[in-house]
């Protein structure tokens, strides 16, 4: 029989690698990837610093030991460039490899603002490690940083700069950071406390422009405030890769469309991590692909499985402000409920009926995330 065929060796490809092994220890799995197939902890990369760790001691496994650990055989710097879907093979580096069923793991990639300005190309963005070595190295010359975008990655990439060093402009068209997860006084404390540890904040702005001043970068912003800097890193946020699954005829939304069940409208593709939207659900997140990761292993093994989201706190790597929230679709007329603390507050999000929808924790507070998770309701049911 041919092999389970994983594209993508990020934490999504892994985890139904690792997960399939232990369920079953005979079926082939082959994990094709365009990156050299280290493992690595994405999450890291935003709080190194403050971990005290360089680039080169991120990755924690090469992929020859992966491929001995799970049983499994691995692509590494193989793209794929075609799926066809009526032969059941895929095109890797000019060559055709066969599936009996296939997982699409491809992630994300950046989203790029269109910004004017003779060094508008020089804005980076970091999304795996080999960009973070790139900043890394870029940042001993260029200490200076503005960041775009002030949601999880922006906030936890400003907290940890500052924290070693670096001078940090964040900007953001939104009013305050993080706005769709927890309410303004949350966020106003938040913000405060990132301030107090040297984070400059530039919210309701948007840049206008970037040109070469001398060795750095000038930065116009809409307002018509100048800023200095040495490098701009981007996080407005990513978009997920469907290229793939837009050849092979796939239905794709915002991400490759799958249901429950991670199967895409082909029975033998299936798809989850950044790169799925799991019935009408993004959750670019660790927790969401651990549970999609278990589940889709055990439909692959023979045990047809829903994934099933329970509600998932996803915790900042502030340590200027520890924080917590928990993705959820939030519906309109609901209001935020917020109780202060000596040193934290939580907050939660009531429908006009009272029922309990969402929830945020900083500070202190945030040692409850576990307990309000459980009142919190579920993000999908069981099937
Ligand atoms: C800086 C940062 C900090 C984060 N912090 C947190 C956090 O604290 N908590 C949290 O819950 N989440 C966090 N996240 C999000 C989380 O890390 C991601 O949701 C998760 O790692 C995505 O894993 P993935 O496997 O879906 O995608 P990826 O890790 O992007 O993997 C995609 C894989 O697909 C391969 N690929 C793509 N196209 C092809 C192709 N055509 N052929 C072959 N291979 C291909 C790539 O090489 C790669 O191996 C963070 C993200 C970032 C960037």
């Amino acid at each position: 029989m041919n092999p389970i065929v994983v594209i993508g060796s990020g934490l999504a490809g892994y985890s139904v690698a690792r997960e399939l092994r232990k369920l079953d220890r005979e079926v082939a799995v082959t994990v094709v990837t365009e990156d050299d197939g280290a493992f690595y902890s994405k999450p890291m990369l935003s709080n190194a610093f403050a971990l005290k760790k360089a680039p080169a001691s991120l990755a924690t496994a090469a992929a020859p030991q992966l491929a001995g650990d799970y049983g499994i055989e691995i692509l590494a710097g193989h793209p794929v460039t075609r799926v066809d879907r009526a032969a059941r093979t895929v095109e890797v580096n000019g060559r055709v490899l066969a599936y009996d069923r296939l997982v699409l793991a491809v992630g994300g990639r950046p989203i790029r603002l269109e910004l004017a300005g003779d060094a508008a190309d020089r804005v980076v963005s970091v999304n795996n490690l080999g960009d973070y070595r790139r900043f890394r190295q870029h940042l001993e010359t260029h200490p200076r940083v503005a960041l775009l975008g002030a949601g999880l990655v922006g906030c936890e990439f400003a907290n940890d700069l500052a924290a070693a060093g670096h001078a940090v402009d964040v900007i953001d068209i939104a009013p305050r950071a993080l706005p769709r997860f927890w309410p303004e006084p949350m966020a106003l404390e938040f913000q405060a406390r990132l301030a107090a540890a040297g984070v400059r904040w530039h919210l309701s702005e948007s840049v206008e422009r970037i040109d070469a001043a001398g060795d750095g970068l000038a930065i116009v912003l809409e307002s018509g405030c100048a800023l200095h800097a040495d490098t701009v890193l981007s996080a407005v946020g990513l978009s997920a890769n469907t290229a793939l699954a837009v050849q092979a005829g796939l239905a794709v939304n915002r991400g490759i469309v799958v249901d429950r069940h991670l199967q895409t409208d082909d029975e033998h593709i299936y798809a989850l991590g950044d790169c799925a939207e799991v019935e009408g659900l993004l959750l670019p997140f660790i927790m969401p692909i651990m549970h999609a990761a278990r589940a889709l292993a055990r439909t692959l093994s023979g045990e047809r499985t829903a994934v099933v989201y329970p509600a998932m706190p996803v915790v900042l790597k502030t340590p200027a402000c520890p924080a917590v929230f928990f993705p959820s679709k939030l519906p309109g007329g609901g209001k935020w409920h917020v109780e202060r603390e000596a040193a934290g507050m939580r907050a939660f999000y009531r429908a006009s009926d009272g029922s309990l929808l969402a929830a945020a924790l900083s500070g202190t507070c945030t040692r409850e995330k576990d307990a309000v998770a459980k009142l919190l309701p579920a993000l999908t049911g069981a099937a």
